[in-house]
């Protein structure tokens, strides 16, 4: 993930941050009935906030309710959820490479969540969306990748079936996945991206 991570993600963020749940502008007189191109924002703000409340609303995902490397319930992957089901960014946490930072879930990620556990029918923790701490260029500060503990009541790296769980992120479009055997830093947990 280290390696791989790009400077894209920070003009992605940037921009899905700019867009934000305020952007509401309606459309002009004279164009009414044509897509007006400003409305994109919008319509990804909703989407997302869409998205967020069915993953709240589907039994089998469950999330963790705590950081492993301090103490901020803001920044917990349920609250995220939260918050942008409501209309606002979610927050990263106080430490890390993204202090304290708003950032929107990206729609594909929040989709590819979703249908895990609605198509795939896994049951599973997510550990963190854009909380907790990551590599500095992470896709986690991006809204982009979201890492999973437990499996089908099985803790990964402890008899859980990762490999059909990062099969079926593959399958979702993940354009990274990482999970036990591919290095020191994910024994214990699975990293999706999108
Ligand atoms: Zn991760």
């Amino acid at each position: 993930m280290k390696r791989l991570a790009v400077c894209v993600a920070l003009t992605v963020s940037a921009a899905a941050l700019a867009a934000g749940p305020a952007a509401t502008a309606e459309p002009s007189p004279g164009k009414r009935g044509t897509p007006a191109r400003h409305h994109a924002p919008a319509k990804a703000a909703n989407e997302s906030a869409r998205l967020a409340r069915s993953i709240l609303n589907t039994k089998g995902i469950t999330y963790a309710t705590a950081h492993v490397g301090g103490t901020d319930k803001a920044s917990l992957p349920k609250q995220n959820l939260v918050d942008v089901s409501n209309g606002r960014l979610a927050r990263t946490s106080p430490w890390g490479h993204k202090k304290g930072a708003r950032v929107a879930l990206d729609t594909k990620m929040l989709n590819g969540a979703l249908k895990l556990g609605t198509q795939y029918r896994y049951k599973f923790q997510i550990s963190e969306l854009v909380g907790g701490e990551h590599s500095r260029t992470s896709k986690h500060y991006a809204g982009r990748a979201i890492d999973v503990t437990w499996i089908n009541g099985r803790h990964v790296g402890k008899k859980a079936d990762h490999k059909g769980f990062m099969k079926a992120c593959r399958k979702l479009g993940a354009s990274l996945v990482l999970g036990p055997g591919d290095d020191k830093n994910h024994k214990t947990h699975v990293h999706c991206q999108w």
